[in-house]
């Protein structure tokens, strides 16, 4: 956005943030303190975050995500505002008296204002996803992205008015990240989230599945931001369910704000930020890359020949040493074996030389790519992964679609749903042991 706009966009941000702020403190509820619904949730506590500080957060594509404690949960909801199934989430939510960050589509937003204001109504964060949810801004030229981002902002802000502020929160469509269009929203002080878990509930599974994968998933961690849609009717379905669940696991809900000049951030350690903090104590293991060989043209080097080894000789000294009285306990090498002494080479009685190897010997054949490939898809199915998500919330490309109820289920969701057979699988490990008999 220009500059004299984005600054004048700012002060009015500032401005509306206070109004937020407070609209949120008159809200946040604690569990036991939730008018007529004594057994609620509620929301544990409220996270001011700094996004120039934090400008990528959410451990299934970034290193850091929020500073949260053991059992803490953060709730977001992308894709609305839709009236007939975001209202009923945010019922849902006020009888829990529980708060969430919602990341509104810019064209949603002109089509429903009322459902944004709603939701800075009811005290929840309101980020945002977009103008029109392209699932193509992982390489989109970043003009276009811009305009998507910009857009989308002005949308929801124009539908907001006076009413409430905007978080400088965004969820990139599809989580399809680009190392450009992170750079604009840095530069912009605004916060791009990921997610530490899914439900899946874009996908064409049963509300029980959702509440299923909600909960399996973020035992598997402890805490985290979950990804859920609001405008989807399972999610609405699974959403009560969750909750309770929550509350009977001893989970607590933490709701997320943008710091302010009269708000400044909770005050957390980097460490914190970092879902699983790196130990000095533990080695961290790297794949080496593969060295650039370019040995074809140079001088072969001799083989070394057996009798220079001179094993008899370290044999009979370990020995040796054992007579002298010297422990040398079972299953171990004595600990003082004197190294054998320089040995002169033979080279010229030496006949044997080694070949240098060529650089296209340690080549990854496309073959191997793809039988590794095929043996890790049930894996990925499961974790359901950025690239998962990509392909299976293609749906939400066609708005209209979902919002009259009419979208299908899409070829590439069925590919992705389709059980992979054991048959299948063997298949892949057999590929995979004759490429490597062939590099060998
Ligand atoms: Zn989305």
């Amino acid at each position: 956005m220009p500059d004299n706009a984005s600054a004048g966009a700012r002060s009015l941000l500032a401005a509306l943030c206070v109004g937020l702020l407070t609209c949120i403190g008159a809200h946040t509820a604690r569990a036991g303190d939730c008018p007529g619904h004594p057994d609620a949730l509620g929301t544990s506590r409220t996270l001011v975050v700094d996004p120039r500080e934090h400008p990528r957060i959410g451990t299934m594509q970034y290193s850091e995500t929020l500073p949260l404690r053991d059992h803490e949960v953060v709730l977001t909801f992308d894709d609305g505002p839709l009236p007939r199934n975001s209202d009923q989430v945010l019922r849902i939510l006020a009888s829990q008296c529980v708060k969430a960050t919602f990341f509104t589509i810019g064209r949603m937003a002109q089509a429903y204002p009322e459902g944004v204001r709603k939701l800075v109504e009811a005290g929840h964060s309101v980020g945002t996803h977009s103008q029109n949810h392209p699932l193509t801004m992982n390489h989109m030229p970043i003009d276009a992205a811009k305009r998507e981002i910009d857009g989308g902002i002005v949308s929801v802000r124009s539908a907001l008015g006076d009413y409430g502020a905007l978080a400088p929160f965004f969820r990139i469509p599809g989580l399809l990240r680009a190392e450009d269009v992170e750079e604009y929203l840095a530069s912009q002080g605004i916060q791009i989230w990921s997610a530490d878990f899914l439900a899946d509930d874009w996908r064409h599974i049963s509300s029980s599945r959702v509440f299923e994968l909600a909960i399996k998933r973020l035992e598997q961690r402890g805490k985290g931001i979950l990804l859920l849609h609001d405008i989807q009717a399972r999610t609405v379905a699974a959403l009560p369910r969750i909750l309770n669940e929550l509350k009977v696991r001893g989970y607590h809900i933490v709701h997320v704000v943008p710091a302010t000049p009269q708000t400044p951030a909770t005050p957390t350690d980097s460490q914190e930020w970092q879902l699983y903090p790196v130990s000095e104590n533990v080695a961290i293991s790297r794949w080496p890359k593969i060295p650039n060989f370019a040995f074809r043209d140079t001088e072969m080097l001799p083989a070394p020949a057996i009798s220079e080894l001179d094993w008899p000789r370290v044999q009979a000294m370990s020995l040796a040493e054992e007579d002298r009285g010297i422990p040398v306990r079972r299953g171990t090498r004595p600990g003082r074996l004197a190294w054998p002494g320089p040995m002169p080479l033979q080279t010229a009685e030496t006949a044997a030389t080694l070949p240098v190897p060529d650089h296209t010997v340690f080549q990854i054949r496309e073959g191997l790519r793809a039988a590794t490939r095929g043996l890790t898809a049930p894996h990925r199915a499961e974790q359901a992964g950025p690239a998962d998500y990509q392909a299976t919330s293609r749906q939400a490309r066609n708005l209209p679609a979902i919002m009259s109820g009419k979208a299908g289920r899409s070829r590439v969701a069925r590919v992705h749903q389709k059980p992979q057979s054991t048959h299948g699988r063997r298949g892949a490990i057999k590929h995979l042991v004759q490429v490597r008999k062939r590099s060998a």
